[in-house]
This record gives C-alpha cells, structure tokens and sequence, in this order.
C-alpha cells in the first residue's frame, strides 16, 4: 500500500510545484500586458523581509514618450494601511507594478524593509508581496486546487482559515461538489465577487508581510460587495497594506490616503483631514454619496 500511495503523493507534488512556478504572480495581471523582461543583478541579494514596510522616493515613470508618474514619494509604515485613490488612468495600477518590479523606475527608488528593490532578486520582492488583483485568474481545476496553489505547503487548517477570512464557506457549501468543483474557462463560473474572494483567500494563505488590494471596479452584487468589505477590513487590520479603491467608503480607515491626479499626488492625509481640506478627495466623496 505504502509503495503505492508514495508515488502517487510524489507526482502530485511534483504537479502542484510545477504549476506554483507558472501560476506566478504575473498572470494575475492583465494577460495583454506585455512587458519587457527584466534581470535580476549578478549582485541581487536576498533579504529577509519581514514587515513589508515600502517608502517610494521621488519615483518617476513613463511608458515611452508619454510620462505617468511624476516624482511620487510616500511610506507605508509596518502595519499602516495606505490608501490611493484617483481617477481611472491616473497611475494607481502603474505604482503596483513598478512595485513588483515590471518595470525599472525612470528616476527615483522603491524601498521594502529599507532595500532597494532593484537590488534584490526578483523572487525575493514577489515572495514578499501578496496581491489581491482587479481581476483574478482562474484556473481550470477545483476550488480547493485554485486556493492552494498560493501555498502548496500549507496544512489543511491554514488554507480553511483562509477560506474563512475570505467568508468564501457559505458559497461553497451550496455547491453540490463543495470545494471539488471544478472552476475556470471549463468549469463554474464565479461572479466578480466570488473571484475576488477566491483571491483574497490566496493572498491570506501566501501570508506575505506585504499585502496589496487591487479593488474590483466592475459592480459587485450587495453580498459580494458586504463580504468583500468584511473579509478587506479583517485582513488588513495590523498588516501592512496598500489599497488601491474605488469606493471611498472602502478606505476611510486608512492611516494615509494619497490622492493621485494625473500621476502626481495631489493631496494626502486622513479621511478627516482630506475632508476638511475641500479638495479632490472631498468632491469624490461627495459625488461617491449623491449616487448611493
Ligand atoms: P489607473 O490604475 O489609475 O486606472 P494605470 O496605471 O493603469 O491607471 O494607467 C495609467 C496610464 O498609463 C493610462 O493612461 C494608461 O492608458 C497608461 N498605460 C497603462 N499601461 C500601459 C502600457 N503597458 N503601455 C502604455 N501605456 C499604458
Ligand atoms: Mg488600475
């Protein structure tokens, strides 16, 4: 039995290592998003990171001739929550990937726990991020699998804790093949909401210091919406996050909101201070209200 159920257990690890290399953080972006490829340094080291603390200094950046970020500095102090709001085009997700290191900054440094992101391997930096993207991929094998594959070594309780916290249970229990199902292109169809949730249990489980939330722009359902915020709420509390948000409501507990316009940051500060302030912040929050 033993001689049997060993290489079975083998290939199936051998599978899920296979698949955790291809399923890489980059597919969770757009798939139409080409980017050039960028090389680690003979030099690159590895640190530990550990808190996921980043400061972006002086952080400038264009796609070819056309500049879209323009000398952007803030810090995300360990366990803060910062938040950037702002129009559609105007940078947010371009911070996110000049984070990762898609691309190398034009002028100024990306620093996490105090290193120089350029100067460290690149799976060191992808290793110390987890990210909740706008639009999650799916793959085609059961829930379970899709959650998994965020941390093929964790235990069974980790990942059902995950599931928790991303109060995905009460959806797959109304499933006749519970986490079975098979879902992606062939299978099941999630709504926006469910795929996110599915993401935020992945981020939980790869239990990175760092953790980004890319909000879904698409209207979610109520529930989704309600789950969402819940699940959002919980696992940022004390973990150092940065959230990108379309609802405000979303964000009024952050410690910092950067208001990004055009690629610059044109104000920052508490909800309250912004709010006082009569700025950007406070016309989207008031047009944000008229509508609900
Ligand atoms: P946001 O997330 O705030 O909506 P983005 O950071 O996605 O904004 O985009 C900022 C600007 O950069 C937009 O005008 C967008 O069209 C442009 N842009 C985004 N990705 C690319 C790319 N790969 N090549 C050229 N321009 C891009
Ligand atoms: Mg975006």
């Amino acid at each position: 039995m033993m001689q049997l159920f060993m290489p079975l257990n083998f290939l199936g690890f051998v599978y899920r290592e296979i698949r955790g290399a291809l399923a890489n953080i980059e597919r969770m972006f757009s798939l139409l998003d080409r980017q050039p490829l960028i090389n680690d340094l003979p030099t690159a080291t590895t640190p530990s990171i550990t808190k996921g603390a980043l400061k972006f200094e002086g952080v400038s950046f264009s796609y070819g001739e056309r500049q879209i970020l323009k000398a952007i500095d803030f810090e995300l102090k360990p366990g803060q929550k910062v938040a950037i709001v702002g129009d559609s085009g105007a940078g947010k997700s371009t911070i996110v990937k000049l984070l990762f290191r898609f691309y190398d900054t034009n002028q100024g440094s990306i620093f996490i726990d105090g290193h120089d992101i350029s100067a460290m391997t690149q799976d060191a930096l992808r290793s110390a991020i987890a990210i909740v993207p706008q639009d999650t991929v799916l793959f085609n094998d059961s829930l379970l699998e899709n959650i998994r594959y965020a941390n093929p070594n964790a235990s069974d309780e980790e990942v059902n804790a995950a599931i928790e916290m991303a109060h995905l249970s009460a959806f797959v229990k109304q499933l006749e093949l519970g986490w079975h199902t098979k879902v992606g292109e062939r299978g099941l169809k999630l709504s926006g909401g469910e795929k996110q949730r599915v993401a935020i249990a992945r981020a939980i489980l790869k239990g990175s210091p760092l953790l980004i939330f890319d909000e879904a722009t698409s209207s979610l359902d109520s529930h989704s919406e309600k789950a969402i915020l819940t699940a959002l709420k919980e696992m940022t509390q004390g973990h150092t996050s940065l959230v990108i948000a379309h609802r405000l409501s979303t964000i009024v507990d952050a410690d910092q909101i950067l208001v990004l316009s055009k690629g610059s940051i044109v104000e920052r500060g508490t909800h309250d201070e912004l709010i006082i302030q009569q700025g950007l912040y406070q016309k989207l929050w008031t047009v944000q209200h008229q509508q609900s």
